[in-house]
């Protein structure tokens, strides 16, 4: 699971998250919804450390996570993935060695058995047959399953995504949803900011919207676009369905 507990992010003197409190138990996937500069990719960023905390603690499976440093730092991370709106892909290394490198560098897995973990993971988005192409050699669609594919690699409890199909042509994007759903259905805990509100609709558990660094609301998919119950809830739903 992953609690907020009175979350605060500031930057300087600008407040972009208000003390959020909320949580998200382990299996479940929720969709993160708001405006632009709402504070979304602050609040999943928050939860590895990309970012550190103002105030107020984020728990993972119960245990407090602000201030961790070094080694116990490194062993969360292993816990949580991560997928970029941009792939962040190593541009001189093939579909096999991005994957690969963060096992042996970071958990210090053996050459050997990476490499088999890789291929497994390769084949579970659908790309076995491009492990030694590089990022260049690969459309949008198929970098951003080679992300998924790495973040999964050191097999984490929760998988934080942020924005994963905002950088794709329409055509891509429906693959790469597709790896999402298939992997929102193995148990794994997956938070998601997105856009796409038919994937929220279908796929999500819950919904949370956020506004100007709060939790304004949270429900079931079905509720919250039917009968949305903010009133900014309601404007963002009439501008974006
Ligand atoms: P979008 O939908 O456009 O991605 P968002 O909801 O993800 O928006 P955030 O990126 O979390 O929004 O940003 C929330 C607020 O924090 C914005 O006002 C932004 O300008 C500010 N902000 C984000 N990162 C930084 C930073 N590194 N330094 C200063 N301000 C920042
Ligand atoms: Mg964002």
């Amino acid at each position: 699971s992953v609690e907020f507990r009175g979350a605060v992010k500031q930057y300087g003197e600008h407040r972009v998250l208000n003390g959020i409190n909320l949580t998200i138990n382990a299996g479940e996937v929720v969709a993160i919804l708001g405006p632009s500069g709402s504070g979304k990719s602050t609040l999943i960023r928050l939860i590895n450390q990309l970012e550190p905390l103002t105030d107020g603690d984020i728990l993972i499976d119960n245990r407090p996570t602000r201030g961790l440093k070094g080694r116990v730092l490194r062993e969360l991370r292993s816990r949580v993935g991560f997928v970029f709106q941009q792939f962040n892909l190593y541009a001189h290394l093939t579909a096999l060695q991005n994957i690969t490198l963060a096992l042996e560098y970071v958990h210090g897995w053996k050459t050997d058995a990476a490499k088999v973990r890789a291929l497994e993971l390769l084949e579970q988005v659908g790309l076995s047959d491009k492990a030694d192409h590089q990022p260049a050699q690969l459309s949008g669609g198929q970098q951003q399953r080679v992300a998924i594919a790495r973040a999964l690699a050191s097999s984490p409890q929760i998988i934080l995504f942020d924005e994963p199909t905002s950088a794709l042509d329409p055509e891509m994007i429906g693959e790469v949803l597709s790896v999402m759903k298939s992997l929102a259905h193995s148990g794994i805990t997956m938070i998601v900011v997105t856009h796409e509100m038919q994937f929220a609709r279908e796929i999500a558990d819950r919904v949370v919207f956020i506004d100007g660094g709060d939790v304004l609301e949270i429900a079931a998919p079905a509720d919250f676009f039917s009968r949305p119950q903010h009133p900014r809830a309601q404007r963002f739903l009439q501008k974006v369905l």
